[in-house]
């Protein structure tokens, strides 16, 4: 272990927009640990499993393994790239992009950012491609994420500013949850919101979902309505707060406008007709209605289930106006509260960053507010026609518009819908530039130039959560090898750029000053000065009170001692009359319905354990626990109809595409419906379309339509058609490995399994398992028989791959050899292999081919490390009958993940265990301590517990076996 003192920085953490802080521990130049901060006023204290694992992506044997750490130039696409030093590629860089813009003007150049970026970073992007470039062609995968909430808050409220704070959700006496499975999304609220409710069991919690997920089991009153029906559930509550006068007259003629054509509307919309058109009860949909308006307090918290729609706008309006139809709004609990998805999303807003925005929330439309940022920024004007937003500027670059790519922070080819059109887009392409950590994701194959940035832990800069706050982030390491921080990046290809193109009427001097920032600091300091006056002033703030005092909500203007909690306490909102704005809105369809063609609806959405394209959180064994492969979830009656069991392959098809995952029931997803966890891209997923071509995971199926108001594209409902495969040939392997090779051994095999000799292949995938350690509690990751981390590959095809095909394969994973038991059939093109540790006791890996049936068994042993159940051979047999011989029962789910406690122990506890729910809770948290560390679980456990009964005599048994 190292001898260098312990250092602890403040800092936050990367992932989701709850903003938590997070307190870094370090030793010399590496990360050791994380831990809340017991003083950040998202958290005080808390963290999810990702938050509490991110010293684990940290690794010096996941830097080695995954990072960029060094400019890379690919000679050809499809070739490997080639290192460069940083002049030459920052020279690289600023050459084609200028050719570009000289020989086809502003328009040919796209820049996509990220709600990832700190503020500072997101500033600099913006004022490069505003002020230099001349267009307003750069946008962010926040557009995936955010920007319904964004032009419904702009449409109704008059600015893009969340109302709430978190402390909302202990004063709120009702809570509406809409569109967000905020138990997986936004854990530590949910655990908040958990706690808010046991201290005020009054609290009441309505969840709007299409899915039964584990944030509806919590609810006291679900209402599982049909995708995209939102709009008629909210006119038909509507309908019922004024046929019993339950909206408030006297704020509706005070402080807004627009009631009377929005009344007419929804006239027609009763519970009746509203429950025709979600297929929830009218009943439930009258008391939800009764709830919301008659509470003291209601809040409503939502996220991509109404955001990612084709209607996005539409239907945060459409809550919206429920909020202002019975004024619960500006007061302690109440008002409508977009949970923002990334952790700078809103930082991202704050300066412009998008294709329709301008810094400081100003208005591109206005010529006034273009004029105020021309002049902060010393030039004649800013452009006044918007960019393209993210899906128009990839096709776009599909089309052979877009010329260049500048793509920063981000995954356009994992994350972005309808992938056939992205990869045409990055193949088109005359120069892409892509700004990233690691090396290993979608978008980086396609890289002309790839040049190496910081991430977690290692920058400096600032964020805003979903509730306004904005939080220091500090670095507690150098960078590592070559990376800089993507601002400065910018600055430095900026400024060669300004020495050849950029607004005539300034000199290349004046040009190259523009962006003459030493520091983050400096970077934010023009920022805020840039918000004076706006609803968003900043001006009280600085970096140095930031660090004596903590995050502060904004507004905070110049003078005040504290950011402001809430906003709209007065009634007086930032639109030209001062009153808020109904907005009259019909329901409209959704953008592909469902049809004999394609009869499911196709909905995704998060894992509890994951983050968007996986590159970060994909690195650890720990979060592949509770869901540990990519499978689509389908009622258990479809699961019937179609003839399928848990495990059994099927085809995903869409008017774009097919995609092959592993059918798993869930009465949880309706029928004629499924749900796909968003994180599945080619990284982890590797399958091909009916031409042949490489597929780019779940978004070869989503639609790239998007909110004509919002520009965000409809990533929560897919018409799609699901088919059974009849696959006669599977592969399963799985073994620990040594942990500083295990990540560069999933991508060597991800790269082989794509190539040609693998066409037949329907699906593949190699995905790490295992209890990962932090660097400074680990063996250094040479790990003898058995170690902390180790790979699982699954495929599947329709005819049996040759044996020798097969043979690099296992060679790779270890798996060969004549030290292991095997047993071989080629002319069936069966095999299977037994690794065995050094005592020859336990099992440390296996290879099945051919026939994998029971191999759940061997991924108990390989798992538990119990010592074999019998004879070893006796696992070579086929899996029905190993099981039978060994009487052994396969590993159930895991339920936590910090602690590895599966479903099974839970269940055994649980039988054992009664008195009051919280009685039952507290015992099992005792027994196996599942729940007692980062608390994800613990929705979960509730639900468990609530399903569970205790068996007849429990108590007895109990006390018998204490
Ligand atoms: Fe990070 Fe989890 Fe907090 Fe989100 S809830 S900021 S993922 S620790």
């Amino acid at each position: 272990m190292s001898t260098e003192p312990l250092r602890s920085t403040r800092s936050t953490c990367p992932y989701c927009g709850v903003g938590c802080g997070v307190l870094i521990k370090s030793r010399g130049e590496q990360i050791v640990g994380v831990e809340g901060d017991p003083e950040h006023p998202a958290n005080f204290g808390r963290l999810c499993t990702k938050g509490s694992t991110l010293h684990l992506t940290a690794r010096a044997e996941v830097q080695q393994q995954l990072r960029l750490l060094q400019p890379m130039q690919r000679l050809e696409r499809g070739g490997a790239a080639q290192p460069l030093a940083w002049e030459p590629a920052l020279g690289l860089a600023s050459q084609r992009l200028a050719e570009i813009w000289q020989r086809h003007g502003p328009d040919a150049i796209g820049v996509y950012v990220s709600g990832q970026l700190l503020t500072e970073d997101y500033y600099v992007f913006n004022k490069l491609v505003k002020g230099l470039l001349g267009s307003n062609h750069i946008d962010t995968n926040s557009r995936l994420c955010m920007s319904s909430a964004v032009a419904g808050y702009k449409a109704t409220l008059g600015a893009d500013a969340p109302p709430c704070s978190y402390e909302d959700l202990a004063l709120a006496q009702t809570v509406l949850i809409t569109g967000s499975n905020m138990a997986w999304a936004h854990p530590v609220l949910f655990a908040r919101l958990e706690e808010a409710r046991r201290a005020n069991p009054q609290q009441k919690w309505i969840v709007v979902d299409p899915r039964r997920t584990e944030t509806a089991e919590r609810a006291d009153l679900h209402l599982q309505l049909l995708p995209g029906s939102d709009v008629a559930l909210m006119h038909g509550m509507l309908h019922l707060m004024l046929w019993e006068s339950l909206i408030d007259r006297r704020y509706i003629e005070q402080h807004t406008s627009g009631f009377e054509a929005l009344r007419d509307r929804v006239r027609e919309w009763t519970p009746q007709a509203a429950a025709r058109a979600t297929g929830c009860r009218e009943d439930d949909i009258v008391t939800a209605a009764r709830w919301f308006a008659a509470s003291p307090a209601s809040l409503s918290l939502y996220c991509q289930g109404l955001n990612q729609s084709s209607s996005g706008t539409d239907k945060n309006i459409a809550l919206i106006n429920l909020h202002l139809a019975t004024g619960q709004i500006g007061k302690p609990g109440a008002g409508p509260f977009s949970l923002t998805g990334q952790p700078n999303a809103m930082g991202g807003r704050e300066v412009g960053g998008l294709a329709n925005l301008l810094s400081a929330h100003r208005d591109l439309a206005r010529p006034q507010d273009r004029a105020e940022v021309a002049a902060l920024w010393g030039l004649p004007d800013v452009p006044a026609t918007p960019g393209r937003t993210a899906v128009e500027m990839f096709q776009a670059a599909a089309d052979g518009e877009v010329k260049a790519l500048w793509i920063a922070c981000t995954n356009p080819a994992q994350s972005l819908p309808d992938q056939a059109m992205v990869r045409r887009a990055l193949e088109r392409a005359e120069f892409v530039l892509v700004q990233e950590s690691f090396a290993n994701t979608a978008t980086a194959q396609w890289a002309d130039l790839l040049l190496p940035a910081t991430t977690w832990g290692e920058k400096d800069g600032t964020v805003t959560n979903s509730e306004r706050r904005i939080s220091r982030v500090r670095a507690a390491v150098a960078a590592p090898g070559q990376a800089r921080h993507d601002w400065a990046m910018a600055v430095d290809i900026a400024q060669r750029l300004a020495r050849q193109i950029g607004p005539a009427s300034l000199t290349p001097e004046q040009r190259v000053a523009m962006f003459d920032y030493p520091d983050a600091q400096s970077i934010w300091e023009e920022h805020r000065a840039s918000t004076q006056g706006r609803d968003l002033d900043i001006t009280g703030l600085s970096y140095e009170l930031l660090e004596q005092v903590g995050p502060q909500q904004w507004p905070m203007a110049q003078g005040q001692t504290q950011g402001r909690a809430r906003l709209y306490e007065d009634g007086v909102f930032p639109t030209a009359d001062g009153r808020a704005r109904f907005v009259d809105i019909a329901p409209r369809p959704l953008a592909e319905t469902r049809r004999a063609a394609f009869p499911f609806s196709l909905n995704t959405g998060r894992l509890r354990d994951q983050w968007h394209g996986m590159s970060r959180t994909g690195t650890l064994g720990r979060l592949l626990g509770h869901t540990s492969q990519p499978m689509v979830e389908l009622h258990p009656q479809d699961m019937a109809r179609l003839r399928l069991v848990d495990g059994d392959e099927v085809g995903l098809s869409s008017g774009r595409g097919q995609v092959v995952l592993s059918a798993k029931g869930n009465a949880a997803v309706a029928p004629a419906q499924a749900f796909v966890p968003m994180h599945w891209g080619s990284e982890s997923l590797i399958g091909r379309t009916a031409d042949g071509r490489l597929h780019g995971g779940i978004n070869e199926l989503t639609t790239p339509v998007f909110c004509p108001k919002s520009k965000q594209p409809e990533l929560k409902h897919t018409a799609i058609r699901v088919e059974k495969l009849n696959l006669s040939w599977r592969l399963m392997a799985r073994v620990w490995l040594p942990g500083r090779a295990v990540l560069a051994l999933r991508q060597q095999l991800m790269q082989m399994l794509a190539q040609d000799d693998f066409k037949s292949l329907v699906m593949a995938s190699v995905l790490p398992f295992g209890r990962e350690e932090a660097d400074a509690d680990s063996a250094g990751g040479d790990v003898g028989d058995r170690g902390s981390s180790g790979l699982v590959l699954r495929a599947a095809a329709s005819q049996p791959l040759p044996l020798k095909t097969l043979a690099p394969i296992a060679a790779l994973l270890g798996l060969d050899g004549p030290a292991l038991l095997a047993y071989e059939d080629a002319p069936h093109a069966q095999q299977r292999r037994l690794l065995l540790d050094a005592g020859g006791q336990r099992l440390r890996g296996y290879w099945l081919a051919g026939d994998t049936s029971g191999h759940e068994l061997l991924d108990s042993l390989v798992l538990e490390a119990t010592p074999l159940p019998g004879a070893a051979r006796l696992l070579l047999a086929p899996g029905a009958l190993r099981q039978r011989w060994l009487q052994a029962a396969p590993r159930s789910a895991q339920i936590c993940t910090c602690l590895d406690v599966n479903e099974a122990r839970i269940r055994a506890v649980l039988l054992k265990s009664e008195g009051q729910p919280e009685q039952r809770l507290q015992a099992l948290q005792t027994q196996l301590r599942c729940g007692t560390e980062c608390g994800s679980c613990l929705p979960r456990l509730r639900t468990l517990v609530a399903e569970i009964a205790p068996e007849a005599g429990a108590a007895a048994a109990a006390a018998v076996a204490l």
